[in-house]
């Protein structure tokens, strides 16, 4: 893979800066959902250098310090209500601005696959998709409903996103977690894939 375009990063150099921000552990996921994601990129026709991109910087932002959300979301001037929220949601939507400066990527549709990797969007692209679903299925995930979501993510990526969505949505609920609103809105757009 030739991340010329994007970075100035070799793939080497570019897998050992991601993996020193996180744990073996969660390294090992990135690199999986890489591969979920290329998959996903064949099927549905979307960039492979974009999708991999993504995929290996989608959970850069995770093991960060709360601190560092709270002022990024004033340096930003992004919408203060998202204080009240935590690393789950800040690691995506917060986080992509973290990881453009510190990893010099520019790209918008890179970028915001990113921040929608956790609570999608009502007007999700192909490569926004790709990650979300890629997340999800990747191999190691081990949920009830997982395997559905993978034979899903074969018929419909559109489909998949919204059953993925639904069964996060269900889960959360349930947890009594509240539901990040770009989360519902995810939610609504999709829905009607579980349908047909
Ligand atoms: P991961 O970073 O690979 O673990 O996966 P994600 O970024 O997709 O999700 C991170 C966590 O956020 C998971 O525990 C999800 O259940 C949770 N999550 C997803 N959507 C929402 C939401 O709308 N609200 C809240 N509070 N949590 C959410
Ligand atoms: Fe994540
Ligand atoms: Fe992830």
């Amino acid at each position: 893979m030739n991340y010329r375009d994007y970075l100035d990063f070799s793939r080497e150099e570019l897998l050992e800066k991601v993996a020193s921000s996180m744990s073996e552990k969660r390294f090992r996921h990135v690199l999986r959902v890489e591969r979920a994601a290329l998959e996903l990129a064949e099927r549905y026709d979307c960039d492979a250098t974009k999708a991999s991109l993504a995929a290996l910087l989608h959970d850069v932002a995770k093991e960060v310090e709360d601190a560092v959300f709270l002022r990024l979301i004033d340096q930003e001037k992004l919408d203060p209500d998202l204080k009240k929220w935590g690393n789950n949601i800040w690691h995506g939507v917060v986080g992509a601005y973290l990881i453009s400066s510190e990893f010099g990527l520019q790209d918008q549709e890179i970028l915001q696959a990113i921040q929608r990797h956790t609570v999608g969007s009502a007007d999700m692209t192909v490569l926004d998709e790709v990650l979300y679903v890629a997340d999800y299925i990747e191999p190691g995930r081990d949920f009830p409903g997982v395997d559905k979501a993978r034979s899903i993510a074969k018929e419909s990526l559109d489909k998949a996103v919204a059953f993925e969505t639904a069964q996060t949505v269900a889960h959360l609920a349930k947890k009594a977690i509240p539901i990040y609103p770009q989360t519902i809105e995810t939610y609504n757009a999709y829905v009607g894939y579980l349908k047909n």
